[in-house]
């Protein structure tokens, strides 16, 4: 808290955009703004000069939106409310560019049906913000792993989410690059934001599809673990010699000093908790993400309750690391190892039945039920997703509680239902 005794975030950032070895113009466009810590890459689409004028409008409209931001309390104190403040910034900056471009269209007819791309990345201490519509990507490679934060919203990458073709069936689909969201074509976009925290050492990238297309992720990762300031170029030249299809564009930046030392949202840790929880089977690389936003990470010494009995507790816990014992009246009842939950998983404002304590020292995520409010009513994929693991879980309970009502029934404990 405070600035006292901070480093300071030291980053080195560049960037190059190709037209590439087929296209006779170059629809991607690219913001990197070092001082204020604002990157951006945009892929245009539409006849003329459609796309061209798409992707400069936003990332131009987006450098020009900045002046607006109000991050001075989240620089003050890093909670998850202050974070929210600057990530529904972000999606309401994207969304209203989306209007910007649209309008745009309206004007001038030749530009009908125009629109982008963006990938938006914003850097606050040791906090990166990111807001995604489209099928730029950005990744982050960490201690030899490389992690694409991102989601693709094609329709490609939806037929393979829903399981209705294979990785090799979609690489062969006609419309496997059709967007599925974008900037323009509607007033309003949905967009994905995520949250992570930073330390020495990340690189990251922002990049349009000209550049996964024709790069491995093996190769992308070998190019972005050279100098920074060479990356782009380097990144370039592997796309060329693949052939460049399509225009490309590179956008390198990595941290070389920061603030934080300690890094708990978007951590391969906080991953692995989140994977391993039955509440989040199925979600993908880029929702385990998505979902961190809202939580806070909680650290728990040996002996410390986490959740007293009685009281009203408005969040909920996941384990990350570290074991936990679950009481109820002066009972041990349960434990919750690494993925369980720990304490009451309703959003109802009930006081809590058991109390929660770390048998261990402990790393807890806590999910604010206000956080998980505001993020179901932004993100209905999430929202959707989340639900349907929620009734889930809720239909197991529910079966345990009859079996044993069934077995006490057989055991002549209780009397039996209904008018036997
Ligand atoms: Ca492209």
């Amino acid at each position: 808290m405070g600035t006292d005794g901070q480093l300071p975030l030291r980053i080195r950032a560049a960037a190059l955009s190709d037209i590439g070895l087929r296209r006779t113009n170059n629809e991607d466009a690219f913001l990197l703004d070092a001082e204020h810590r604002l990157f951006a890459v945009s892929d245009g689409m539409g006849g003329h000069s459609g796309g061209e004028i798409a992707s400069a409008l936003a990332v131009d409209s987006l450098r020009q939106a900045l002046a607006a931001l109000r991050d001075q309390d989240y620089l003050c104190k890093a909670t998850v409310a202050n974070r929210q403040t600057i990530l529904q910034w972000l999606a309401q900056t994207v969304d209203s560019i989306s209007r910007t471009i649209q309008l745009r269209a309206v004007a001038e007819p030749q530009l009908h049906g125009m629109g982008c791309t963006l990938d938006a990345v914003l850097l606050r201490d040791g906090g990166l913000f990111l807001a995604h519509v489209g099928d730029s990507r950005v990744y982050l490679l960490r201690q030899g792993t490389l992690y694409q934060l991102t989601e693709d919203h094609s329709f490609g990458q939806m037929l393979l989410k829903a399981g209705v073709l294979t990785q090799e069936e979609v690489a062969q689909h006609p419309q496997r690059n059709v967007l599925t969201r974008a900037l323009g074509p509607f007033p309003n976009v949905q967009v994905d934001t995520a949250y992570v925290e930073v330390t020495s050492g990340d690189v990251i990238l922002l990049c349009s599809d000209g550049l996964y297309n024709e790069v491995s992720p093996s190769q992308l990762q070998h190019l972005l673990e050279g100098d920074p300031s060479q990356a782009p170029a380097a990144l370039i030249a592997a796309a060329r010699e693949a052939g460049a299809r399509d225009n490309v564009t590179a956008l390198v930046f990595k941290i070389d000093e920061c603030t934080v030392r300690r890094v708990v949202i978007g951590s391969a840790l906080v991953l692995a908790a989140l994977e391993q929880s039955s509440f989040f089977a199925g979600f993908s690389a880029s929702e385990l993400l998505r979902v961190q936003q809202i939580a806070g990470g909680r650290e728990l010494a040996a002996g410390e309750l986490l959740v007293e009995a009685g009281q009203q507790v408005a969040a909920f816990f996941l384990v990350v690391s570290g074991q936990l014992s679950i009481w109820r009246n002066g009972q041990q009842v349960g434990i919750a190892n690494p993925g369980d939950p720990a304490g009451e998983l309703s959003l109802s404002p009930e006081p809590t039945a058991v109390s929660v304590r770390a048998d261990t020292p402990a790393l807890v995520l806590e999910f604010s039920h206000a956080a998980v409010g505001a993020l179901l009513h932004s993100d209905s994929v999430l929202a959707a997703k989340l639900n349907a693991a929620a009734l889930k879980r809720l239909a197991h309970r529910l079966r345990n509680v009859v079996d044993v009502l069934a077995r006490h029934r057989e055991a002549g404990l209780i009397p039996a239902f209904g008018n036997e």
